[in-house]
């Protein structure tokens, strides 16, 4: 039923006040035989928006997996591929099981690269396609086709990212275009023909550091300049812009500002991060993800964007109320923003997408990840007291 009151309760942590549903949207009247809940007080805030993640790969719902990865970028891509293969992942079943944890949490909206190579093919592509497709209505998935193991390293893989766009895939992905493929401008010249072919964005993952990621990034602006696709890129990670040598930093982000490149940053332990006030302050688009999790990678994370919050709170000293409060922006309105969400967030009009959840304030609400007790996808519940309606496979 997705006509509803939702009464008592606190849009953004403010004042109490009720809230209607009818046919899926927030409207400012209550809709005649509208469902009543009582909130009992409870904060709402929108869907969470988990805008960068890989669903193809985590190891959700199998045994323990023993990491022993080597510690360079290349030793995770190599035994990654390997141990796909050793433990026979099944690219849909494990998307499920990972979307239905984040719909636990409250996620109503997903951006998941997903891996393109020539050993699996589209496997991975068709099995969160399928997903997508069998959670439709519950979360929506946005898929970008990633050259996870290299685009000009491993020929052919471009043909099949070609493939997988025609197939479905909704962005182009890109990866390290120095650092790993040793070859800047034959990679990024082939993600942005592959943009231009398909009329679809980019969205490249960027762990280059300091020079060497400044020189990618120059060279993504360029691109992004001379194809006008302004509003249409996003970089993911940007651990270049966390360097210590902010004069040069700042320059390059005044250029991200004009020519509306978005960051996604997830905010590792591993590297320096962007600094998310600063983009805030250029008006840059900034939105967040968990990355890949509990995956060959790493055993952590759990597809908690609220947690997520926290995590970018603390690795960018956040301690205001107010800055806090940007954190959860970030994971909120600032991923929606990156995706292009349309009718997003909690006024009427607005799709009915939205998170109740425990506590006084937004920011108790991020440094405790409070529970969630009740989650909403155009009105309908999709999870409550933490639990997702529908059982993972
Ligand atoms: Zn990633």
């Amino acid at each position: 039923m997705t006509s509803k009151t939702l009464k008592n309760l606190r849009p953004m942590g403010g004042a109490l006040t009720d809230m209607h549903i009818a046919h899926g949207v927030f409207v400012a009247e209550a809709p005649q035989g509208a469902e009543v809940v009582d909130c009992g007080g409870r904060i709402v805030i929108p869907g969470m928006v988990e805008a960068h993640t890989h669903l193809d790969k985590s190891l959700l719902g199998l045994p323990w997996y023993r990491n022993e990865v080597g510690p360079r970028l290349i030793d995770k891509i190599d035994n990654e591929r390997e141990v796909k293969v050793s433990l026979g992942l099944d690219p849909q079943v494990q998307s499920e099981r990972h979307a239905i944890l984040a719909m636990s949490h409250g996620c109503t909206h997903i951006r998941s690269h997903v891996d393109v190579d020539t050993h699996h093919g589209l496997a991975g592509i068709e099995g969160v396609m399928a997903t997508r497709e069998k959670l439709a209505g519950m979360v929506d998935i946005e898929i970008v086709a990633f050259p996870q193991s290299g685009l000009m390293t491993r020929p052919g893989t471009a043909e099949l990212m070609d493939e997988a766009l025609a197939l479905g895939a909704d962005l182009v992905g890109g990866i390290d275009p120095c650092g790993m493929e040793h070859d800047p401008k034959g990679h990024l010249d082939t993600v942005f023909a592959l943009a231009e072919k398909h009329g679809k964005p980019v969205d490249i993952h960027l762990h280059e550091r300091d020079a060497l990621g400044w020189f990618s990034m120059e060279e993504i602006i360029d691109r992004t300049v001379a194809l006008g696709m302004q509003g249409k890129v996003s970089i993911s990670h940007a651990f270049c812009l966390g360097a210590v040598d902010r004069a040069y930093v700042a320059g390059l982000q005044e250029k991200l500002a004009e020519n509306r490149i978005h960051i996604l940053t997830t905010a590792p332990s591993s590297a320096p991060v962007p600094l998310v006030k600063e983009l805030k302050a250029l008006g840059i688009l900034t939105g967040a993800g968990c990355d890949g999790i509990r995956d060959t990678w790493g055993p952590f994370g759990n597809s908690d964007m609220l947690e997520k919050a926290k995590v970018i709170a603390m690795r960018n000293n956040l301690r205001r109320d107010d800055e806090v409060e940007l954190a959860l922006d970030i994971c909120t309105y600032g991923g929606a923003a990156v995706m292009g969400v349309e009718g997003y967030g909690l006024t009427p009009g607005c799709r009915a997408d939205c998170v109740l959840v425990e506590g006084e304030t937004l920011a108790e609400a991020v440094v405790t990840h409070a529970p969630r007790w009740l989650a909403l996808k155009g009105g309908s519940v999709i999870a409550r007291d933490g639990a997702c309606v529908i059982e993972a496979p």
